[in-house]
């Protein structure tokens, strides 16, 4: 049953952007057959996002498979990451906008140097704040906190992404962090996605020797926390 769910998850967030491709090269072919390049451009840009979004999907599921096969290694490099992370969530705005979220950033901490992996940071941030856009319903409110704290003599950043959305309850609380697992969300119409993000995010806060925490109430929302040694 679970591998079947797998397989059609999977497939449909192949066939969804695919479809999209298709329709958008038949349109193409036939205004440049009718001598009429107005709107090659619009076209162009649909298929442009689409094939983004594959190409991401299909790193996601080769970055698993060299997780599995212990072949996955940190690529570090010194930023400044508050301005990072600044970057990183404003490319949120226009999403959280179209389904009229309030979303703010918290942050007293102007600066932080220190050495993180650029591509997999993006990944975890980018995945914590769209699942809780994605699972926070219309005219909800997602919020992150970022602070600078001291915990065992660690001097650790920690990252807080808190939604008012759906929720999840303890017994699925369990399970988030396992690769392909999905909330069985049928009472919802949020039916979307492959259940690799959390797990990839799990894995790569650990290969930082990092932590994440999940506190969540069904119904009223969820709160993620990561913790990265600086
Ligand atoms: P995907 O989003 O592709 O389904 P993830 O691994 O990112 O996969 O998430 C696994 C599951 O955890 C989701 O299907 C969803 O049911 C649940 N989930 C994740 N983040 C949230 C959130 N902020 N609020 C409610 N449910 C969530």
């Amino acid at each position: 049953q679970l591998k079947n769910a797998l397989f059609t998850n999977i497939t449909h967030e192949f066939r969804t952007p695919l479809t999209v491709i298709k329709g958008m090269t038949g349109a193409i072919k036939l205004n440049l057959e009718n001598k009429q390049h107005n709107n090659i451009e619009n076209s162009l840009e649909i298929i442009d996002r689409n094939s983004d979004g594959l190409m991401h999907l299909i790193n996601e599921m080769l970055d698993l498979a060299k997780i599995e096969s212990g072949n996955m290694e940190l690529n570090l490099m010194q930023v400044d990451i508050i301005p990072f992370i600044k970057y990183l969530t404003q490319s949120f705005h226009s999403y959280a906008e179209e389904k009229e979220i309030n979303f703010s950033v918290h942050c007293d901490i102007e600066h932080l140097e220190m050495d993180i992996d650029v591509n997999k940071f993006t990944a975890i941030i980018t995945n914590l704040i769209s699942n809780a856009i994605k699972f926070t319903s219309k005219k909800g409110e997602v919020y992150i906190q970022i602070d600078r704290i001291r915990e065992n003599h660690k001097d650790l950043i920690s990252l807080k992404i808190k939604d008012n959305g759906l929720g999840i309850s303890k017994e699925d609380q369990a399970y988030i962090f396992d690769k392909f697992y999905q909330v069985d969300n049928t009472s919802s119409t949020i039916q979307q996605g492959t259940g690799i993000g959390l797990a990839l995010v799990k894995e790569f806060v650990e290969l930082m020797q990092g932590s994440i925490d999940i506190e969540s109430t069904q119904g009223k929302g969820s709160m993620f926390s990561i913790k990265i040694p600086i």
